[in-house]
């Protein structure tokens, strides 16, 4: 007889295999100095209810596996030895959004930084031929919005503006935080990682050219 699997549950195997990804993720995102001084969060789906995502305050660059911890649709962990990510609730408002997203990453770049504070409400990233890394898009000859929210402590209420934003837009393969960082998201860590990488090279023509 199979066993029943309740949609709660998660297999600890795929937790262990996504804090390694999210480890080696975190060594490759912090050689390019998009997560300094302990700054970004990560995580990955475990099931329809759970994600294991980076504990608050550890080093990016240097992520063990203890340093991923379970949380819960709501952001609560299910351990109560180490904290969870201060930004939890954006990582799991999208797990709940989206059922596809498997991985969500957020990182603290000088270029993300920098154009945040240079745009309005949103930011649009025209004619590049990177643009075809973010899924869905076949062609540069389109147009990339990516919102701008203003940076806020209170992350309940900045999680309720990201949810009232996508629920007009729900193309959107990331967001800007102004004065802050990037999240970005995809189907698994790899398809986030190359959204991740996208935006970053985006950024930098972004700002290279409004230097003229
Ligand atoms: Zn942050």
């Amino acid at each position: 007889m199979s066993a029943v699997v309740l949609s709660r549950d998660f297999d600890p195997a795929l937790l262990q295999h996504h804090a390694r990804e999210l480890a080696t993720a975190g060594r490759f995102l912090h050689g390019q100095g998009w997560v300094p001084a302990t700054s970004g969060n990560f995580s990955a789906r475990l099931s329809a209810d759970y994600a294991a995502i980076t504990a608050s305050g550890r080093h990016k660059g240097r992520l063990t596996e203890q340093d991923i911890m379970v949380v819960d649709r709501a952001g609560r962990a299910l351990d109560s030895a180490r904290r969870p990510s201060a930004e939890t609730l954006l990582h799991t408002t999208l797990y709940c959004r989206y059922p596809e997203v498997g991985a969500v990453l957020h990182t603290h770049s000088v270029n993300a930084t920098l154009l945040s504070r240079r745009c309005g409400s949103e930011l649009r990233l025209e004619g590049y031929e990177l643009l075809k890394a973010f899924r869905g898009v076949e062609t540069h000859d389109t147009c990339v919005i990516v919102p701008v929210f203003d940076n806020d402590q209170d992350i309940p209420r900045l999680a309720a503006q990201v949810e009232h934003y996508l629920d007009g837009h729900d193309e959107v393969p990331g967001y800007l935080i102004r004065g802050h960082g990037l999240y970005t998201w995809g189907r698994d860590v790899t398809e986030a990682l190359r959204h991740l990488e996208a935006f970053e090279f985006l950024f930098q023509c972004e700002l290279h050219q409004a230097r003229g």
